[in-house]
């Protein structure tokens, strides 16, 4: 299978699937793994179980292509050479990318997510100080979270933000605390202070966090004329989306009204996100990006020099089946 290549000669849409290994729980319940990989032919199959009317049981199997296809055992180090490393050099070129992890609740989407700008700002600050080296290039992090389709800064004691666009089709987050780093560490403490900042929904750790989008943004600025008093200009932006889990799209018929809200705007933009990169990827002129403020917001990142790596996890059990299914399902339509 080779690499689909758009318009600009290189991969604009790049759809990876991780496979994320049975957990204690789902072996302790003897819950099977139905999901084979392939990793030459990128191929990976969901060997549904079914059962006839008379209940004998069979297997009703389900292939799927992707970009590439990452088993249990590809650890964060190889996911991140897969999919962001490659991207690097190209936001100091103008590119706006953006690394999405899509997938159900428990399905891997914070662990896949979590290092991936640890180790992007540590190959940021090699090349500023290797390739760039007293060029004025800087690097900002900003950190915040959409959830019930309003934005809240994680960085900022939750403080609400709102969308401007500044006529250079340049999206502006006006509010949104951006902080200045020079090393990896601060960049650690801010992605920490501000996972702590996410809205807290219901009870159990990854019932917080699957309601929400969580949008982390490197940012690299160049100081204007060498002088440092005038404001930086943005050169370049990886944006990396820790997305609600898909599963909560379908919490529209909950009895809970707040969930209900919760669910139909998470649907929104799910569909959303998924139209735009359909259109990005097919080189439509239209990019529908209004549809949502996840899309409002990725806006920028969707036109001129972009790149969009989609993550999608899945659990292997059999329990997940039908979640895993549609997980992979949308992974396919964005093409
Ligand atoms: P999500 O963010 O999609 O809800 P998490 O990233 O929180 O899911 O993962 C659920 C659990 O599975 C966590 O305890 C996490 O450590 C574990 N996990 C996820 N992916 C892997 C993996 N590839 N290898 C080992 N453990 C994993
Ligand atoms: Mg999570």
């Amino acid at each position: 299978l080779q690499p689909q290549f758009g318009f600009y000669g290189y991969l604009v849409v790049d759809k990876k699937v991780r496979k994320r290994p049975l957990n204690k729980r789902e072996v302790a319940k003897t819950e099977e793994d139905i999901i084979t990989i392939d990793p030459n032919t990128n191929s990976l199959s969901v060997h549904e179980k079914k059962f006839k009317v008379d209940l004998t049981e069979y297997v009703e199997k389900h292939d799927f292509f992707y970009d590439a296809v990452l088993n249990e055992n590809v650890s964060n180090e190889e996911v991140y050479l897969e999919t962001v490393e490659p991207i690097i050099p190209m936001i100091f070129e103008r590119t706006k990318a953006t690394c999405f992890a899509y997938g159900q609740t428990g399905s891997g989407k914070t662990f896949t997510m979590q290092p991936l700008p640890l180790k992007a700002s540590e190959d940021i600050f090699r090349l500023m100080h290797y390739n760039y080296r007293n060029q004025g290039y800087q690097l900002f992090v900003g950190f915040f979270e959409i959830y019930g389709g309003k934005l809240f800064d994680l960085l900022n004691d939750r403080k609400k933000l709102c969308i401007r666009e500044d006529g250079k089709q340049q999206v502006c987050i006006v509010g949104l605390q951006e902080f200045g780093v020079v090393d990896v560490n601060t960049v650690k403490e801010l992605i920490e202070r501000g996972n702590s900042t996410r809205s807290t929904g219901t009870t159990g750790a990854n019932e917080e966090s699957s309601r929400s989008h969580a949008i982390l943004q490197l940012a690299i600025k160049k100081i204007v004329d060498g002088k440092e008093s005038k404001p930086a200009r943005l050169v370049g932006k990886l944006s990396f989306i820790d997305l609600a889990g898909s599963e909560r799209g379908a919490d529209t018929t909950d009895n809970d009204k707040q969930t209900r809200m919760e669910g139909a705007e998470i649907n929104k933009s799910l569909l959303a996100l998924k139209e735009c990169i359909r259109a990005l990827d097919s080189d439509q002129g239209h990019i529908p990006f209004r549809g949502s403020k996840l899309t409002e917001v990725l806006r920028d990142s969707f036109v001129g020099d972009s790149r969009t790596v989609m993550i999608s996890c899945i659990s292997p059990n059999s329990g997940s089946c039908e979640h895993t299914l549609n997980t992979l399902r949308y992974a396919d339509r964005v093409k």
